[in-house]
């Protein structure tokens, strides 16, 4: 038996322990972070802590020459990915060249414009041409007031997926996940409860085979967590279609750092939380590692010689 102490001390001890999941596990959404305090290196600290083999790095143009580096020292773990700000006019000039250095999608994409508007739309056009995947963030209803809307109009995103079928196209983020509902009014961030069938998310997955789904942040982990019926069916569903991914704040891949996180996801890595999601609905499915492992391999074009 356990003594009273050992049994309050059990979950920290657990939270220490490094998971070791029944798939490798390919983090596409891991926001480059550089912490000159450690001695070893800030992404593979998190990577490390919450038992992640791979990720895409994604980095702001003005970091490229620091992920190109990164990637460059540890060509196994790494893969990166490029944003530069859509409403310049050197936008393109700095994608193409990050493309040429060896950057592997477009991505992160959040600006406050519209999702079918210009700007974007030169990124779509600009993704299909050098043949690399663009992840978007999309979100309707501010996080704080004055936030403002980030690639707004979703639910019209047929038209975006029509217009460029060679885009490769990665949703994320707040309204990417609220629309798995089909009742979703744009009247709250993440909405909780059962899921209505037939909403856009779930539509344009099954109808587009140019658009993929990112399972990272609150966002990605609310949705799948607020009806775990419908979460079952949607994630075999799209087995083809779903990337894993954390967009986790946390520094050390077990939850330290995260005051600023969703209330639902503080002292806690946000990586553990949706591997564990996953292992719960997929064990022994052969999805699991389409989800967490090679569907990303085949979207980004990671070379099998890379495989681990
Ligand atoms: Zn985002
Ligand atoms: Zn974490």
């Amino acid at each position: 038996m356990l003594s009273r102490r050992a049994l309050l001390a059990a979950p920290a001890l657990l939270a220490q322990d490094k998971p070791s999941w029944a798939a490798p596990v390919i983090d596409i959404h891991l926001h480059w972070r550089h912490d000159l305090r450690l001695s070893r290196d800030a992404n593979l600290t998190h990577m490390d802590g919450c038992g992640v083999s791979r990720a895409v790095l994604l980095t702001r143009s003005q970091a490229a020459d620091a992920a190109a580096a990164l990637v460059e020292k540890y060509p196994q773990q790494f893969i990166w990915s490029v944003s530069a700000d859509i409403t310049k006019p050197e936008a393109e000039i700095l994608f193409t060249q990050a493309v040429r250095r060896g950057a592997r999608a477009f991505g992160e994409l959040k600006f406050h414009v519209a999702a079918d508007g210009p700007e974007l739309r030169r990124a779509y056009a600009l993704a299909a041409e050098l043949d690399v995947p663009v992840l978007v963030h999309f979100q309707e209803v501010d996080h704080f007031p004055g936030e403002g809307k980030w690639s707004a109009g979703f639910k019209n995103f047929a038209s975006v997926l029509k217009a460029f079928p060679k885009t490769k196209f990665v949703g994320h983020a707040d309204a990417f996940w609220a629309n798995i509902s089909a009742d979703y009014q744009e009247d709250i961030d993440y909405p909780t409860g059962p899921v209505q069938p037939g909403g856009v998310t779930d539509r344009l997955l099954s109808d587009f085979p140019n658009l993929y789904g990112d399972l990272s942040a609150n966002s990605g982990n609310n949705g799948l967590s607020r009806d775990p019926e419908f979460t079952h069916g949607f994630l075999l569903r799209h087995q083809n279609k779903l990337l894993f991914g954390s967009d986790c704040p946390c520094t050390d891949g077990r939850g330290a750092n995260t005051e600023r996180a969703a209330k639902r996801l503080q002292g806690k890595c946000v990586a553990r939380q949706t591997l564990s999601l996953l292992h719960r609905h997929l064990k022994g499915s052969p999805a699991l590692r389409k989800i967490t492992w090679e569907n990303a391999h085949r979207l980004y074009r990671i070379p099998p010689s890379a495989a681990l």
